[in-house]
């Protein structure tokens, strides 16, 4: 059967490596559940192979003028943008996510790390710094390149997960061989065609294809330096519990059940929209979501109708309309999860339900009125958008990151029993506070254990800000200035010109 996209492959050594698997499994489009292409795993030997690709690539590449680095990635940037609504095509149709969102987000967001990156290191972002010690001494800084880092992602931004990590990689010198998440693999050898069009050099950027073996593998193998991972926390157990065995640097940006608080004094219509943000954009597959929504209980029915009004403008539908904004869930697998959890918030949290539940959106279940659903839209991944009111911390759906669009409201009574409780999670990734009064914000922002904090708004994650998990949410940052200081290691040199500090022996 043809099928709508050209099979993947591994990547390397400045091409698609069609000999490089013997076996193969399938993307499948989320919004109908049909395939969309072959994904060929990449053998142990082709990723052996992408390594040593790299390893060659490595000497060149960082020891190139940042600034020539600069100008190449500053190149596949714009490639990006040039291409934005093609990829982001790719991206709606391999993830489900609307058109509205891929075209306007993942791209975007993407392009404009690379950019930011490539304009750091071309200006001086990676020099190091001069200490005078004493008239004859002092110490310089060196900002040296990792190697062959292995970059692993997860499925719900794919492209803009590839980017984050090669483009800091990248232009600070180092070679990558990136493994996409096995559900949403499409965008991996596009994006390396286009680093290739651009003038990285072979070996620099490569993919390999496959899934938590290939990813095992990559982790595992002694020629790799880093290894950045986005994902699960469990599986970043795994994979940094691998990498330390054998010292590598690594990064985790994991998963969250992140708190946010709704302060006595907010605006309720401005903090609804946020708690809408929070929860349901991209259909609630974001890792900083703000699932756990505190708010005090005096306010719960007036919170509660604002939340309700804004449900009348979630619009699923065909992810290709630009009308759209509501999705699928990604795959089979995690709408069983999320469903799961659902069913559980209602039989035996016994939360109240306020909106939502089992099943497949309005849209999708009315057969008379929009005729606007083809019907292979009824075998995907459709989920209902769904509210669970008068929570409690101790609740499973409360606890547990759910990763799809299930919001729970916890009221409360004073602002620190809040902020207690919201600390009171083993993950600390995201937190946001709504209110009018400022200085309360920051006290409260200055209280709450996450990594990743926002002040009346949610979500918004510029390439200037460091973003990263406390806790077991993550080890490290993306993006920002720190962001850089991720894909080096330093070197300290003592210069001594003659003079007190000199050798104990010869004063003996
Ligand atoms: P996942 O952990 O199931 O998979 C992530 C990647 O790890 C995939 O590429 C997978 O093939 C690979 N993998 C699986 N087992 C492996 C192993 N043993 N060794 C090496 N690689 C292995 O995660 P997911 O379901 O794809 O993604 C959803 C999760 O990602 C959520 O928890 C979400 O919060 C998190 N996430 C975090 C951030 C962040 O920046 N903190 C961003 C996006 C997603």
């Amino acid at each position: 059967m043809s099928l709508p996209y050209a099979p993947r492959f591994a990547y390397y050594d400045g091409k698609t490596q069609s000999s490089s698997s013997t076996s193969s499994f399938q993307s499948i489009n989320p919004a109908t559940a049909t395939p969309l292409a072959n994904i060929h795993t990449t053998t142990h030997g082709a990723i052996d192979s992408a390594i040593a690709s790299a390893q060659q690539a490595f000497p060149a590449w960082s020891s190139r003028p940042a600034i020539e680095r600069a100008r190449i990635l500053q190149k596949a940037a714009a490639l990006l943008r040039a291409r934005n609504d093609e990829l982001a095509r790719i991206e709606t149709d391999d993830t489900g996510k609307p058109f509205s969102e891929t075209s306007t987000v993942d791209v975007v967001t993407g392009a404009d790390v690379l950019e930011y990156f490539a304009n750091m290191v071309g200006g001086g972002g990676l020099n190091g710094e001069t200490v005078q010690l004493r008239p004859n001494a002092w110490v310089y800084t060196t900002k040296n390149a990792l190697g062959v880092c292995a970059g692993i992602g997860a499925w719900n931004y794919p492209i803009q997960i590839a980017l984050w990590k090669s483009a800091p990689c990248l232009a600070a010198g180092n070679t990558m061989v990136y493994k996409p998440s096995e559900f949403t693999s499409l965008h991996s050898t596009v994006l390396a065609e286009i680093y290739t069009e651009a003038g990285v050099p072979p070996g620099v950027f490569n993919v390999v294809q496959g899934g938590a073996a290939v990813g095992a593998y990559l982790t595992q193998h002694a020629s790799i330096a880093k290894v950045s991972f986005t994902g699960q926390v469990s599986t970043g157990q795994k994979v940094a519990g691998s990498a330390a065995s054998a010292m590598k640097y690594v990064t985790m940006e994991l998963g969250g059940k992140s708190a946010c608080i709704i302060l006595p004094d907010a605006d309720l219509d401005a903090a609804a929209d946020g708690a809408m943000m929070a929860n349901f954009f991209s259909t609630g597959q974001v890792c900083t979501n703000g699932t756990r929504v505190f708010v005090p209980a005096a306010l719960q029915p007036a919170f509660e109708q604002a939340l309700l009004a804004k449900m009348q403008h979630i619009r699923a539908g065909d992810v290709h309309d630009p009308r759209t904004n509501f999705g699928p869930l990604v795959s089979k697998p995690h709408f069983d999860k999320v469903q799961a959890y659902i069913a559980h918030g209602i039989q035996h949290d016994k939360a109240t339900l306020l909106c939502g539940g089992l099943g497949p959106p309005a849209w999708l279940r009315d057969t008379t009125t929009d005729s606007t659903h083809p019907a292979a839209y009824k075998n995907g991944y459709w989920v209902r958008p769904t509210i669970f009111t008068n929570c409690t911390d101790a609740m499973l759906i409360a606890r547990d990151e759910i990763f799809g669009p299930v919001m729970c409201i916890l009221p409360y009574d004073t602002i620190s029993s809040a902020v207690q409780r919201a600390n009171a999670s083993p993950m600390g990734l995201a937190a946001g506070v709504f209110t009018k009064d400022l200085n309360r914000a920051h006290q409260v922002i200055a209280r709450l254990e996450a990594g990743i904090t926002w002040v009346n708004t949610w979500g918004e994650s510029p390439a200037e800000m460091s973003v990263g998990g406390w806790k077991m949410s993550g080890v490290g940052v993306e993006n920002g200035r720190r962001g850089l200081e991720a894909w080096v290691r330093g070197k300290s040199t003592l210069v001594e010109m003659g003079g007190e500090g000199g050798s104990v022996f010869a004063k003996l």
